[in-house]
């Protein structure tokens, strides 16, 4: 399956210049540069996935789920 990451690909053109908050390091950032990946997360105990918008690659690394960082 291919993938891509650039915001472009899945956010409307007229959405890319708002910003957006990084849900791992906090930081308001444009999207248009920050990365989107399938990510997973706790919703009330269960794994649940869906395209994580956040600031930079090191950022979705460090916020995904554990469980799916060989670490749980
Ligand atoms: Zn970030």
């Amino acid at each position: 399956m291919l993938h891509t990451c650039n915001p472009a690909d899945y956010i409307p053109a007229e959405r890319l210049a708002e910003s957006a908050t990084c849900p791992d390091c906090g930081a308001s950032a444009q999207l248009a540069i920050g990365v989107i990946h399938l990510g997973h997360y706790d919703a009330h105990g269960e794994v649940e996935c869906g395209l994580i918008w956040t600031c930079s690659h090191t950022c979705f690394l460090q916020w995904e789920h554990k469980t799916f960082m060989g670490s749980a």
